[in-house]
């Protein structure tokens, strides 16, 4: 999905930062700057040093919540033992770039829920400080992971929702895209 925004962002004029994990996905636009990142720590640096000279920034990336605190530097030998990885929390980057947000910024982030959807992703909205939330659902076939697809709804700080049909991520990206552009256009 990621991709796809960049992709459609750099289509109508923007000048992107790609801030992106480890996938075998290309991008060619000449307006994609590309920073790639294999943990969430590198993924906060990167966001942070960028996150000033934009006009908004779109968190779509599935952060872990946790890392491993001490990690191995060579390959863990199997034991008979039961083994326990103890795990410390990454910090929430969306969150991050909330409290840094000034008012000409617009922050979109996205939610995928299981259940009661719109209270769980107005909720995060609200404590990430973001414009408005991008929800999928994985109660709807075709939405998600590992597929062509999604199927959204917008849910905005003012308190409006905006339900898509499914539809191909580059179509989603470009409806995504155009709610961007008009909050950008109220500042
Ligand atoms: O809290 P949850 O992970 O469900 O929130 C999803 C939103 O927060 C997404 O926009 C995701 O990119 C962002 N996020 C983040 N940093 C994290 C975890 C999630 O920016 N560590």
């Amino acid at each position: 999905m990621g991709f796809a925004l960049a992709d459609e962002l750099a289509a109508q004029g923007a000048n992107v930062t790609l801030v992106a994990g480890p996938v075998s996905l290309k991008c060619t636009h000449p307006a994609i700057h590309r920073v790639d990142v294999t943990s969430a720590e590198e993924m906060k640096a990167a966001c942070l040093e960028v996150f000033a000279k934009t006009d908004g920034a779109i968190m779509c990336a599935a952060v872990a919540d946790y890392r491993p605190k001490y990690p191995a530097e060579q390959k863990i030998k199997r034991t008979a033992d039961n083994m326990t990885i103890e795990l410390e929390p990454n910090d929430d980057i969306a969150a991050c770039l909330g409290k840094l947000k000034s008012d000409r910024q617009v922050l979109v982030g996205f939610a995928l829920e299981t259940h009661d959807e719109a209270s769980n992703a107005v909720q995060k909205m609200v404590r990430k400080n973001l414009d408005f939330i991008v929800l999928n659902s994985l109660q709807d076939k075709g939405a998600g992971f590992g597929v062509d697809t999604n199927k959204i709804s917008i849910l905005t700080k003012d308190n409006k929702v905006v339900d898509f049909q499914l539809k191909m991520k580059m179509e989603v990206a470009r409806d995504i895209v155009n709610h961007l552009v008009t909050a950008l256009e109220k500042r």
